[in-house]
């Protein structure tokens, strides 16, 4: 279905972007991937995407939290493939503290990140997407865009921003063949949740798997993780013609999180 067009996915070194890009690869798109992390399991990775699905893939190490080395990436990406036609903003970082204790510099650099990489990337990439009347974005927002927990205050305000970027995103384009949509998952168990459960773990005393339990089930009615791959088929659908009239929602994919 995407075979001929290219998907820039950010934050695609690991978890839900890495899921996301395997996915359009096995649809057929060619693969910008994005993202910190060791190189050569980053070259691994590339190589492996080309060898499974028949795809070319590069990589760019631009730092989401830099403006410049976002357009940079835009710019490359266009230059490599000769269009970006699937842009997926992914990447994100999540710090948890009480407001008051919540440092200056994490929540800048969550709202840098989780936010405003969003609005530099679609900026630099909605030229090309308006002159090809085809463009499909998908931002990666979370239940946290739609509703708020404790403790996380830059992460939800940067997720309910992305909600109302991607409305402004999609009406402003929305007569030109650019559709903009985010997916708004519940608990799915990447590295960044992982995080979360070990340090939970550690302040009560409980096991993995008990802290675990206790994080699903305060949040979603369902206790089990959405898996990667879920968001991954989800953007897939965003990117295809059956979807070419969706835009500017917000797709809960979380276990009834919101529902509630
Ligand atoms: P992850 O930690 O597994 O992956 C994050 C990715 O972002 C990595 O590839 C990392 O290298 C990249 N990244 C971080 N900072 C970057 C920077 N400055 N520049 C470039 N790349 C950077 O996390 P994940 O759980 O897969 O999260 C991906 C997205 O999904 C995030 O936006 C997150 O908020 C969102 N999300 C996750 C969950 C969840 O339960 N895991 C739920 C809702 C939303």
């Amino acid at each position: 279905m995407l075979k001929g067009k290219t998907a820039l996915v950010t934050g695609s070194t690991s978890g839900i972007g890495l899921a996301t890009a395997r996915a359009l690869a096995a649809d057929g798109a060619n693969i910008m991937l994005n993202g910190f992390g060791d190189k050569a399991e980053i070259e691994k990775l590339r190589a492996g995407l080309e060898k499974e699905f028949g795809i070319r893939a590069k990589y760019s190490a631009a730092d989401m939290s830099k403006p410049a080395e976002i357009a940079d990436m835009v710019a490359a990406t266009e230059k490599e493939f000769g269009s970006l036609d699937v842009l997926v903003n992914n990447a994100g970082i999540q710090f948890v503290a009480n407001i008051e204790d919540f440092p200056a510099d994490k929540w800048d650099a969550i709202i840098a990140i989780n936010l405003s990489s969003s609005f530099h990337s679609i900026r630099a990439a909605m030229p090309g997407m308006k002159k090809r009347k085809w463009g499909r974005i998908i931002n990666i927002a979370s239940a946290h865009g739609l509703v708020a927990s404790a403790q996380k205050v830059a992460y939800v305000a940067a997720k309910h921003g992305i909600v109302g970027l991607t409305k402004v995103v999609a009406v402003e384009a929305a007569n030109d063949g650019v559709t903009c949509n985010a997916i708004c998952p519940g608990w799915v168990l990447t590295p960044l949740v992982q995080k979360q459960i070990d340090a939970r773990a550690q302040a009560k005393g409980q096991s993995p798997r008990e802290a675990e339990i206790a994080l699903l089930s305060e949040k979603q009615p369902m206790h089990q993780f959405t898996k990667p791959e879920n968001i991954g088929a989800l953007a897939v659908f965003l990117s295809s013609d059956a979807a070419a009239s969706i835009t500017g929602s917000a797709y809960s994919i979380d276990g009834g999180w919101v529902a509630q």
